[in-house]
């Protein structure tokens, strides 16, 4: 017998711990053997080490390359920064990849959504790279801006800067262009703001030209942002993979959730060159915390991705075609998905989806 594969599980914050812990159930029930290593990180775990994110959380994901994790809270406006986006700078996930794919059954105003989202995981404005007003380094932005750039920035401001590179352009382009051409993927959208932000934007721009050509065929169109947005709720058949820079890919990624029923069916990764975490685009939704009530399938989709991830791709089959058959049948759903009176809770939601796996396999 093979050996189990070794992932680490982060439960997260608020809804957290009740998805990882159906998503868990589901891929054990595939067969396919994992010996988990839990960790904790989070809001919840600040007090107790002083950290959102604790060393041996990191130590794991060193070890075992591989995570399945639950939904981080980040506070808005104020307190620590995102561990999101420390994850995926500390281990350079730098392609987040989120299909949105419709399910038939799923209410929504779409059918036959069929769209890839490849944002941008490490730069961008998501980064953090921020100068608080009032500060020194603030008046040092200041003085540089009116003696460089010839422009006031008088009074009190805060800037949060916009930096992405040559680099990571590069290999997020051909992340997108080689997704593209190993799934038979027709054409590759490359997103920006180029008219406006012509030094970030636009050398992502000219970037996505020139990694085009290596890829003949493979259709290659760009669309500016905003029109983007406005296409797509127009008529989403019309796109196919778009690569986005990473605050685009994060928005446009709640937005291609919209188009297919919501957060509760948009799986997603992070993935870099030596490791890869697994986590659905929701976040954790403290309200509900809980509750037993959200919907699992995002991140029981999103293990089924870390089961393609391992070449276990008949169990990955599997999950998703249980998803899909849940969904048709459309008795036990979570409150997003049901037209009951008494929608089902997260367990049973999970339990149901094992269910269809078994009898798809009997
Ligand atoms: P959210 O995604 O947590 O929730 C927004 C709304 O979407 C919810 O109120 C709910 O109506 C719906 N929803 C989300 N998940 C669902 C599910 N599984 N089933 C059914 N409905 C679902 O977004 P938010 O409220 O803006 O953010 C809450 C916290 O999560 C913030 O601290 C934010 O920083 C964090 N966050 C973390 C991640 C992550 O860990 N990768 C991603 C996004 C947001």
């Amino acid at each position: 017998m093979s050996n189990p594969y070794s992932v680490t599980v982060i439960p997260g914050d608020g809804v957290g711990p009740e998805v990882t812990k159906a998503t868990v159930k589901v891929l054990e029930a595939t067969g396919v053997k994992f010996q988990w290593e839990p960790v904790e990180a989070g809001e919840a775990v600040v007090e107790r080490y002083g950290t959102p994110l604790p060393e041996e959380a990191l130590a794991s994901i060193g070890r075992t390359k591989l995570a399945l994790k639950g939904p981080l809270t980040t506070p808005v406006g104020f307190g620590f920064r995102s561990i999101n986006v420390s994850l995926r700078k500390q281990f350079d996930l730098y392609a987040c990849l989120r299909p949105c794919l419709s399910f038939p059954g799923a209410p929504s105003r779409y059918e036959d959504v069929d769209l890839i989202v490849v944002r941008e995981n490490t730069e961008d404005l998501d980064i953090g790279l921020e100068f608080e007003k009032g500060t020194p380094e603030m008046a040092r932005l200041q003085a540089l801006v009116a003696e460089d750039l010839h422009e006031d920035l008088e009074g009190e401001w805060g800037v949060s800067l916009k930096a992405i590179s040559e680099a990571g352009s590069r290999r997020i382009l051909k992340f997108g262009f080689d997704y593209a051409q190993a799934h038979g993927r027709k054409k590759v959208t490359a997103v920006h703001k180029a008219n406006i932000l012509k030094y970030t934007d636009g050398m992502f721009l000219a970037i996505a030209r020139e990694v085009a050509g290596d890829y003949p065929g493979v259709e290659f169109e760009d669309i500016i942002i905003d029109n983007l947005c406005m296409q797509l709720v127009r008529n989403p058949d019309r796109f196919d993979v778009l690569v986005l820079p990473n605050l685009y890919g994060d928005i446009i990624s709640d937005l291609c959730a919209g188009l297919i029923g919501g957060l509760g069916l948009a799986p997603g990764a992070n993935i870099g060159e030596g490791a890869a975490i697994f986590e659905p685009t929701h976040g954790s939704a403290p309200r509900y915390a809980g509750q037993d009530r959200m919907n699992p399938m995002a991140m029981i989709l999103s293990g089924a991705m870390l089961l393609r991830h391992l070449g276990e791709d008949g169990a990955a089959v599997r999950v998703e075609q249980a998803v899909g058959q849940v969904i048709q049948e459309g008795n036990i759903l979570t409150y997003d998905l049901s037209r009951q009176a008494a929608p089902a809770s997260t367990s049973q939601v999970a339990e149901a989806v094992i269910e269809a796996m078994r009898r798809s396999h009997a």
